[in-house]
């Protein structure tokens, strides 16, 4: 018995090594290319692209190995955002978004038994998670909620005017902010685990945008009836700060970066064939090239270094706590939406009117229209207001490596 269980382990790790994440990335990204023009003239959910991550088995890496995950880094897990932003900005932010919220389960579960039941069944039926934090008339305003969940013995309801769920009538669960009770601060919030049982969604808002158009970010009524263990037993405030920002920053990021490498590789596809056709005559805007390929260095440089930060302190509660932290993972975000929607534009210029044009094979139009998402994604302006006060108050450095 001990030796077929270790038989099948072993068959099962060598099976992963052979299949190693980049590669299994790789063959996903490969069919989400391919339907990428569809997904956004359609402003359709990316199915083909899920149904080989499916395949690839990709939604349970972060899951920890002893609930059958495979334990993934979270700089894998940004690799793999990277390589499927070059190939579908939709697909890849699908993909960021549902490991956001695992991220949140897994490190903030404490043993839950309904919430790892939940893990399990992600990586073995390879569910999708959806995202429910805006509501209202509020927007990104994160860390303030309208409606609160009610306890009805070992259950909780909830009713709230969810103004944007990303693609959530192709997920198989949503996981939703929520006050924690009726007479609770709007700031005392909680995070609950919903799947596709236990609530109904009555469509409240459309999603016909510029860009992203395939997360299909429709609003809805999402009304809910679930059990009470499907709330994480750590306050949504503690969630926030230690795993969904800096979890979010790092892979939206990592999808936006990925977009602007695609729009690179574009311009320098385009100076290096215009090259070949002028007898070595550089075309007029080869200079963006070099621009966007300087932007990309840097916003990987910022992102590779964000996340070393994280990974550095991300099981000391203080550091994580504490206001250069924070303002550090908060400013990341603002830095890399900004460089990567720079990065495209510079793209466009080196490739001119052949970027330009939507019928060429150098044309940017489509990765610019989802890289200005990036920064309204929760505004850049709101973000920076809310630092305001904490860099004014925050000490400057005295010398560079310090
Ligand atoms: C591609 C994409 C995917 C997203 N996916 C999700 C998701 O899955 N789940 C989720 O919860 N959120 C999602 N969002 C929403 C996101 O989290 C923010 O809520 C959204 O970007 C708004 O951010 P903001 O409030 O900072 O910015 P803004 O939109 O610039 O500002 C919003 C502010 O404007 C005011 N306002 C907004 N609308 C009105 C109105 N009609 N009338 C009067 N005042 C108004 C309000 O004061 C509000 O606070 C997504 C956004 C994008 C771009």
């Amino acid at each position: 018995m001990e030796a077929q269980r270790l038989a099948t382990e072993n068959a099962r790790s060598a099976n992963l090594a052979a299949n190693d994440l980049t590669t299994r990335a790789r063959a996903a990204a490969e069919v989400a290319a391919a339907h990428a023009p569809d997904v956004d003239l359609t402003g359709r959910f990316p199915t083909e692209a899920f149904a080989e991550i499916r395949k690839q088995r990709l939604l349970g890496i972060l899951v920890p190995q002893a609930l059958n995950g495979e334990g993934a880094s979270l700089a894998e897990l940004a690799d793999v955002c990277f390589v499927l932003g070059q190939a579908c900005s939709s697909a890849a932010l699908i993909f960021a978004m549902h490991h956001i919220k695992m991220a949140c389960i897994i490190r903030h579960a404490q043993g839950n038994a309904a919430l790892e039941r939940i893990l399990r069944q992600v990586v073995s039926d390879q569910l999708l998670l959806a995202s429910s934090t805006t509501e209202g008339q509020a927007g990104g305003n994160v860390r303030a909620s309208e409606a609160a969940v009610e306890h009805e013995g070992d259950e909780v309801t909830l009713e709230r005017k969810a103004t944007v769920i990303s693609y959530a009538i192709n997920a198989d669960g949503i996981v939703t902010t929520a006050r924690r009770a009726a007479d609770a601060a709007s700031s005392d919030q909680v995070l609950l685990v919903l799947l596709k049982k236990d609530y109904t969604l009555e469509r409240l808002q459309s999603w016909d945008t510029l860009g992203m158009r395939g997360t299909r970010s429709e609003g809805f009524t999402l009304r809910a009836r679930a059990p009470a263990q499907q709330l994480l037993p750590q306050p949504y405030e503690k969630i926030h700060a230690q795993t969904m920002v800096p979890h979010a920053h790092l892979l939206w990021g990592s999808v936006w970066a990925g977009i602007a490498a695609a729009a690179t590789a574009k311009a320098q596809a385009f100076v290096r064939n215009a090259l070949r056709h002028s007898g070595g005559q550089m075309p007029p805007g080869a200079a963006h090239f070099t621009q966007a390929a300087s932007s990309l260095r840097t916003l990987r440089g910022v992102l590779a270094s964000s996340l070393r930060s994280y990974e550095s302190v991300m099981s000391d509660e203080k550091a994580m706590a504490s206001l250069e932290f924070q303002s550090m993972i908060t400013m990341t975000k603002v830095q890399v939406s900004e460089l990567a929607a720079t990065t495209v534009l510079h793209a466009l210029r080196a490739c001119g009117l052949s970027g330009y044009r939507n019928d060429s094979e150098f044309s940017i139009g489509r990765l610019l229209r989802d890289v200005l998402s990036a920064p309204i994604m929760i505004n850049n302006d709101r973000i920076l207001a809310n630092l305001a006060m904490t860099s004014a108050m925050t000490p400057l450095p005295t010398s560079i490596s310090g």
